[in-house]
């Protein structure tokens, strides 16, 4: 099979692999039917992943179906539609018995595929603790409404969760990305007064409006200003952090009213800074990323609801064969692309 394959820094190529065994009892192999691109696969091409692995097979957002199972494998059987969750994790250990998975103690615990094993821009993917990673999808809900559940739906829904938004909250959203915009659909499922969203590009404040034209928006140039201004206690009572730009940290703490939670979901490329003198008194509550992404079967109820609906954000779709132009056009953020679904059909 072709499968997209880290080389080097700045080169991926799709390359001819043989196709997954099982490796262990708690295996499944799933064929691929749709992936995605995320701005985590570009992180690795860029160089900017140390732990990623030259010759594995990118790839940790998709969907496909059960082709194969390990004999300690209950959950999923041969011929499900599963969504596959970016996390490995054992759901035995410390954390993960706290819902903690992305730090499970597992040696394949956390982002491994894509990354530390191969993933599943290809044809076929080996899934570790299959029972844990991989979802069934219900037959009313497509491939394409499936797609982001194990990945930035997954952190959309886990920044809103650990919010702890209530009805009467401002929350503030820094950055109208993929995953900004989905953690947008997540946080408006817990009905806050008012959702205040920050972009600086036109394009994707466009598509916020579309999508969601009850909510405010703003620039980061006036940012601040606007959230004091459409807030009711001098800042926002909740602020999650998406953006991860230059200054976006600092304006997510500076926006926020005294007592707020700030939730960091951001990855940023350089240290940042907690200056906490200007900060003192504020009495903040920081909280900080990665996704524990253990939610997704109430994700997907969620979505067979109607409740969440993310097929708004796949604007481009390629074949396999096609992948390098995807991640082209995906890097260069032009055309309008919010998020590629790449075809992994033999
Ligand atoms: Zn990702
Ligand atoms: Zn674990």
């Amino acid at each position: 099979m072709k499968a997209y394959t880290y080389i080097e820094k700045g080169r991926f190529e799709l390359r001819e692999k043989p196709r997954p065994v099982l490796e262990d009892p708690r295996d499944a192999i799933v064929r691929v039917t749709l992936a995605s691109i995320c701005t985590s696969d570009l992180h690795i091409l860029h160089g900017s992943v140390p732990r990623a692995v030259p010759g594995i097979t990118v790839g940790h957002e998709m969907v496909g179906i059960v082709e194969e199972t390990g004999e300690a494998v209950g959950s999923v059987r041969v011929g499900d539609r599963v969504t596959v969750n970016v996390e490995t994790f054992c759901g035995e250990c410390f954390f993960c018995r706290r819902g903690y998975v992305n730090n499970c103690t597992d040696p394949d615990g956390g982002w491994a595929l894509g990354c530390r094993i191969d993933g599943g821009q290809a044809p076929y993917v080996r899934v570790p603790h299959a029972d844990r990673g991989l979802c069934r999808i219900p037959a009313t809900v497509s491939d394409t409404q499936a797609l982001f559940v194990g990945d930035i739906l997954a952190t959309g829904f886990w920044a809103a969760r650990i919010s702890e938004i209530s009805p009467e909250d401002t929350v503030l959203i820094l950055g109208a990305g993929p995953t900004g915009i989905c953690t947008l659909l997540c946080v408006r499922l817990k009905h806050p007064r008012r959702i205040i969203v920050c972009e600086k590009d036109p394009a994707r404040i466009r598509f916020v409006r579309g999508l969601c034209p009850e909510v405010l928006v703003t620039t980061p140039g006036e940012c601040r200003d606007f959230v004091l201004r459409h807030s009711d206690h001098g800042g926002a009572d909740r602020v999650v952090e998406v953006a991860g730009a230059d200054g976006t940290f600092r304006m997510a703490w500076e926006c926020a009213r005294p007592n707020a939670i700030v939730t960091v979901v951001a990855l940023y490329d350089a240290p940042q800074v907690l200056p906490l003198p200007e900060m003192y008194g504020k009495n903040l509550t920081f909280k900080t990323g990665g996704v524990d992404g253990c939610d997704c079967a109430e994700i997907l109820r969620l979505i067979e609801a109607g409740e969440l609906d993310t097929t708004p954000l796949v604007t481009h779709r390629f074949p396999l064969s096609r992948i390098d132009e995807a991640y082209r056009l995906f890097g260069s953020r032009q055309e309008g692309v919010i998020k590629v679904a790449v075809d992994t059909a033999e």
